[in-house]
């Protein structure tokens, strides 16, 4: 069936949470109902606040009496009906994940009117909050974290999943310093039916900033998979700069410039630019038409990688964690 005209409108903003939609903050320790591989349930010593979402906060959480450390994502158990399906999608796809570059999903239990998730913790913050504090990215740094994210989305494609909303807020850090996917919020699963034929959502959605052109033209029936590689493009754009391509004070202005692929690398004062040739063709290559932007495998074979220095974990580690000062 086509789309209706209503479902191709962009999104003009995500849904704004109202304070009362947050859930009201939880108690000292928060109790695991038992289940099956659980019989005697669990405790939860609930620690510091880690963030807001839409609807969503997050604490540290320590499972008792084994001190492990957990994200307590929680929210209200009723939501808005909007919010509820994009949280059962959520929930439905994130538990299916597995992989290095992905927060890992352990578990979903419900206490005082609230929904838990129990999730890898990323100590660091986000990849935008480090990126803003450092001011942008060396293209070794850069590199480092474009073959870790390649990585989550090969993986994710592989398992029929697009994300949809990648962007450097969604990307977590872990102890020690590597990226990891998270909120599953805008992901959809490319349902294969009995004819094999592939039913894609139609839905708009997606940050302006990150957004895929194809999704913007009216009359498309879908998008797929391909969507994610045009947010890694601009992800490679703003990890090394420190802003999105397309910044502007409009959505509209952002999407104009999108589709017409209305973009600078910055230069100094004297008009200098010290971006390589390789990280510019590479991110030239994401943004462009779905059919030409590099798979993957074939994005970690470009040259901006296979002819640069690539660090490793060890040495990525103590550089990104010390904070410039202010
Ligand atoms: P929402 O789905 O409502 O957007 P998020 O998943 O973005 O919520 O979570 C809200 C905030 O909680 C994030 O911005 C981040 O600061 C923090 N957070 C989320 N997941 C984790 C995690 N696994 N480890 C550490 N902090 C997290």
């Amino acid at each position: 069936l086509p789309p209706k005209a209503t479902e191709l409108k962009p999104r003009a903003a995500p849904v704004k949470a109202k304070n009362k939609d947050h859930p009201p903050p939880p108690p000292a320790e928060v109790p695991e109902p038992p289940s099956a591989d659980r019989p005697n349930g669990a405790t939860y010593t609930v620690g510091k606040m880690l963030g807001k979402g839409g609807f969503a906060i997050c604490y540290e959480g320590q499972l008792q009496p084994t001190r492990q450390r957990f994200a307590l994502k929680m929210v209200k158990k009723q939501m808005p009906s909007k919010m509820e399906s994009k949280f059962q999608t959520e929930l439905q796809i994130h538990s299916k994940m597995k992989h290095k570059n992905i927060v890992q999903f352990f578990r979903a239990f419900s206490f005082n009117e609230c929904t838990y998730l129990t999730l890898e913790l990323c100590p660091n913050g986000s990849l935008m909050d480090m990126v803003k504090r450092r001011k942008g990215l060396t293209e070794a740094e850069v590199r480092f974290y474009s073959v870790q994210i390649a990585g989550a989305i090969k993986y994710m494609h592989a398992k029929g999943v697009i994300h949809r909303d990648l962007k450097m807020g969604n990307i977590f850090l872990d102890a020690g310093m590597n990226a990891k996917i998270g909120d599953f919020g805008l992901a959809a699963l490319l349902v294969t039916g009995k004819d094999m034929q592939t039913i894609r959502r139609t839905t708009l959605c997606g940050t302006p900033n990150y957004i895929a052109p194809e999704i913007l033209e009216k009359g498309r029936t879908g998008h797929d998979h391909s969507v994610d590689l045009w947010s890694l493009g601009v992800i490679v754009f703003a990890m090394l700069t420190s802003k999105p391509p397309f910044q502007s004070t409009t959505t509209d202005e952002i999407y104009r410039r999108a589709r017409e692929l209305d973009y600078e690398w910055p230069s100094n004062d004297t008009g200098q630019c010290f971006t390589s040739d390789e990280i510019k063709d590479l991110v030239a290559t994401m943004l462009q038409d779905p059919k030409y932007r590099l798979s993957p495998d074939e994005f970690i074979e470009h040259p901006f990688f296979t002819s640069g220095y690539m660090p490793s974990e060890a040495e990525m580690t103590p550089r990104l964690r010390e904070l410039p000062p202010d």
